[in-house]
């Protein structure tokens, strides 16, 4: 598989540290809030990248952490009126329901930065005895032009990003590029002992503490959106790197931004829509699918228009999987038909695009589309009357196969809603075998009124919303 590397800006054939293992670490969100649309795009699309190892045959680590104190999380406390923690954990919570909705995985593990404290500290005195880093007034800062590559993944000379830095007032550092590794206490601010005094981490430090713990010192892929490529992705690298003495990560993945009017979905801009909210409005699947259309490294625009079109193609990939399901319990008996077996062996060479799409820097897109030239032949070879069973669960095997790896589409059987409705319509075929059409009436009459719409075909009842 090849995945372009913002470290050396091209597209490189992976190759894990360990074979068969991927080492991967994800930046996840503050939690502060309900996550929107834009922060979404990572969390979706990296999930993605694990799912296809996995299809592949990697036994994948993936870590994506709570970033649970920052100033957000500590002024969202303050005006409730209530600690950092309660507003931490009422915002896990809540990500963890979004993430659910939108098909991603849980990682195999999601550490909080609070629970890594003495790994913090660890590497702050490693880095403080190396002469990385220094303490003022219980301040302690990392001193940028120790660390020789520093730029190297922004691929910009430290005096080029030198220009824009400045040191704001209250600060002392000794040079303005230098960041805060640990920030004295303030008065009323959540704090945790340390040599330097009560304090809390800077912001930067908490990746590369949560990496190496659950890790290791050099892992393979790190990830995230591409506004965190600089300051935080090149501070990581400083810290594990001058602390460790070792390569942090191999590879670094950087998703595009998603937009609204061109311009980035953000929350400090306040043009963003939580996903909560447009879950509600276009439902969580189309959500995923919509990220799944463009490539994750092209910019993707967010408008009513595509989350609609977005719908209205899963709706399709839906019907798909709905009358693959009734046939393999309705279809024929026996062996394939001629074309039902033609149509067979053409799916492995849709499987073959498939992979070569994925394994071309994960393109979501052109994979998305090889799933929709099977759906078309598909649709071709089952829309016949007398389509088997054999037929049918090829192709529903094949679909549950790439859709899973996508996590798209309805890859397990819809029982909710759906039993229920089967049951009716069990009953109302029970009370015409009986010649009770009376009942039979009132139970298609109260499917009607849930909007619940039958058709009598050869196979059997088949049914569809209005
Ligand atoms: P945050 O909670 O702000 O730290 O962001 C969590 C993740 O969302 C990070 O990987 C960000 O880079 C990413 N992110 C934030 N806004 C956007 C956006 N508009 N498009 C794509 N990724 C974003
Ligand atoms: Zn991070």
């Amino acid at each position: 598989m090849k995945l372009y590397n913002t470290l050396t800006r091209k597209k490189e054939e992976f190759t894990p540290l360990e074979e068969n293992k991927v080492k991967m670490y994800s930046c996840g969100p503050t939690v502060y809030n309900y996550f929107h649309i834009g922060n979404a795009r990572p969390f979706i699309m990296f999930d993605v990248l694990r799912r296809y190892f996995e299809y592949r045959g990697y036994e994948v680590s993936f870590v994506q952490n709570f970033t649970d104190i920052d100033d957000k999380v500590i002024k969202k406390a303050n005006e409730e009126g209530t600690t950092y923690d309660v507003i931490a954990e009422r915002y896990i919570k809540e990500y963890f329901t979004d993430a659910q909705g939108l098909g991603i995985k849980k990682a195999t593990v999601h550490p909080k930065a609070t629970d890594n404290i003495d790994e913090i500290l660890d590497i702050v005195k490693t880095l403080v005895d190396k002469g990385h880093a220094y303490d003022v007034d219980g301040d302690v800062y990392f001193r940028v032009r120790s660390f020789e590559p520093y730029g190297k993944l922004s691929h910009q000379p430290l005096d080029e990003l030198e220009a824009g830095a400045r040191i704001a007032v209250g600060e002392k550092k000794e040079d303005p590029m230098d960041f805060a590794l640990w920030k004295a206490a303030k008065p009323g601010e959540p704090s945790w002992t340390s040599p330097w005094g009560e304090g809390r981490p800077g912001w930067h430090i908490e990746c590369s503490a949560m990496a190496r713990r659950y890790l290791g010192e050099t892992i393979d892929i790190h990830s995230g959106g591409v506004d965190l490529c600089f300051p935080h992705h090149e501070n990581e690298i400083a810290q594990s790197e001058a602390a460790n003495g070792k390569p942090f990560a191999n590879y670094w993945l950087h998703n595009a931004f998603l937009n609204i009017d061109n311009q980035k979905m953000s929350k400090s801009l306040g043009n963003f829509f939580t996903v909560r909210d447009a879950a509600g409005v276009y439902g969580y699947e189309a959500i995923r699918f919509f990220m799944l259309s463009a490539h994750y490294r092209s910019p993707l625009n967010y408008s009513r228009e595509s989350l609609e079109q977005a719908k209205a193609a899963l709706e399709r990939l839906n019907t798909v999987f709905k009358n693959l399901r009734f046939l393999c319990k309705n279809g024929a008996e026996g062996e394939m038909l001629e074309n039902e077996l033609a149509s067979a062996n053409a799916l492995p060479a849709l499987r073959e695009k498939f992979c070569q799409a994925m394994d071309d820097d994960m393109n979501t897109a052109d994979a998305v589309a090889s799933i929709f030239e099977a759906v078309r032949e598909i649709n071709t070879a089952a829309s016949g009357a007398n389509v088997t069973k054999a037929y049918a669960k090829t192709a529903l095997d094949f679909m549950c196969e790439l859709c899973g790896v996508l996590g798209i589409g309805d890859t397990e059987e819809q029982v909710s809603g759906d039993e229920a409705i089967e049951a009716l319509i069990e009953a109302r075929q029970a009370a015409r075998k009986a010649k009770d059409f009376k009942e039979a009436d009132r139970i298609r009459d109260e499917l009607k009124a849930q909007g619940i719409i039958l058709e009598d075909t050869p196979q059997g009842v088949r049914w569809h919303r209005a």
